[in-house]
Order: C-alpha cells, then structure tokens, then sequence
C-alpha cells in the first residue's frame, strides 16, 4: 500500500509559504509507518518543534492501473475522506533550502492520520465538497475541492504515468490555507460539508 501526497495544490496555501504555483503536480510519498487509524492520537515527536496539520481530501484506490487517461481516471477512486499531513515545517524548511528531499520532514510515523470515508454514491459531486479542519473547536482551515490546481482525475492520470496504482493505496490531494502550528493537548477535527470523518488528538 502507498500513500502518495500532493503538495502546493490550492492557491492560497502556496502563497501562505511563499511558494510559486507549480506547472505540474509535486510529489511527495509517505511510508505506510505514517498511518494512524481513525481515533488513534499523534504523538508529538521531538526532533521538531514546528509540527503543522495540512488537513487534505483523500481519495482511495480500487483498482489496479498504469498509465490511466484523465478520461477513465473517475472509475479507479470509490471513497472519499479527510486525512492530516503532518509536516515537520522547521525541517522541511531547511530541507528546501539546501535542496534536500521532504522525507523525514513529512514521512515520520503517525504523520498521516486517515479518518473515515464516504463512498461516492453519498457525495454529490467530487468538484463540489466542502472540507474544514478544527482545532480545538477553532476552524482553522477550509477548503472546497474545486479550489484544486489539480482535480482528482488528472492527478491519478498524472501519477499512473509514472507508477503503477493498486487496490488501497492513498492520495492526499494538497492543503487549503491556514496551517499552523500543534501543540502537545491540540484535538483536530475534520469535516465534509459538517459531518465529522476525523478526529486526532496530539499527545
Ligand atoms: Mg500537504
């Protein structure tokens, strides 16, 4: 199982790190070691002290593919939810800077926290979700995926080109605006259009 993330995908978040819009999809891997199920709490590792949530729509794979057309991408996702990636920002900071690859800065374990998932016969429409992440019963961040650079379809055209798609792997499809920093006590929440799919306590 793979967990593949896209980075700088909604315009305003890309402005929020001073980053320049992207003329293709940034890819970054996680290891399936960053999960964590449902419910499970993150604990707050200590080689970092500027832990930020990037809450992202994450499609899930069900069939096997390589080198998918945009056109037929629809029929290779059937679940929708929210997940966190979690990013060491201090690191990856330093990282960028010296033109170093994200690893330990987005791949360490529990950076990945996965909610539940809804099927797509109870989602209108995928160009039409609204999704928002609290903290603390603060929003902090809200998105709606037709904000997306990339929609779902091209980016599981765009990935299949280069890497073959199987049953379960997962794709974090990029962060709205309003990341920032967790704290050790944080609970993040996440919602599709006010139902709650995620819940992550920080410890
Ligand atoms: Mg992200």
């Amino acid at each position: 199982m793979k967990i593949f993330c896209i980075g700088r995908n909604y315009v305003d978040h890309v402005k929020e790190l001073s980053n320049n819009i992207p003329d293709a999809p940034v890819i970054f891997m996680k290891p399936d070691t960053a999960l964590l199920k449902e419910g499970e709490p993150f604990y707050h590792p200590s080689f970092s002290t500027d832990i930020h949530h990037e809450i992202e729509l994450v499609i899930r794979i069900n069939r096997v593919g390589k080198k998918i057309q945009q056109e037929f991408a629809y029929k290779y996702y059937n679940e929708i939810g929210l997940g966190i990636d979690f990013t060491a920002r201090d690191i990856q900071t330093i990282q960028k800077q010296k033109g170093l690859p994200w690893e330990i800065a987005k791949g360490f374990d529990g950076s990945a926290p996965i909610g539940k998932f809804l099927t797509l016969e109870n989602i209108k429409e995928v160009k039409n979700i609204n999704f928002s992440l609290q903290k603390n019963s603060e929003i902090v961040q809200q998105g709606h995926s037709n904000l997306m650079i990339y929609s779902f379809d091209y980016i599981i055209h765009y990935l299949s080109q280069y890497f073959t798609l199987r049953v379960g792997d997962l794709i974090y499809t990029g962060t709205p605006a309003g990341v920032s920093k967790v704290s050790i006590g944080d609970v993040l929440e996440g919602f599709i259009e006010g139902e709650k799919m995620l819940h992550c306590e920080v410890k």
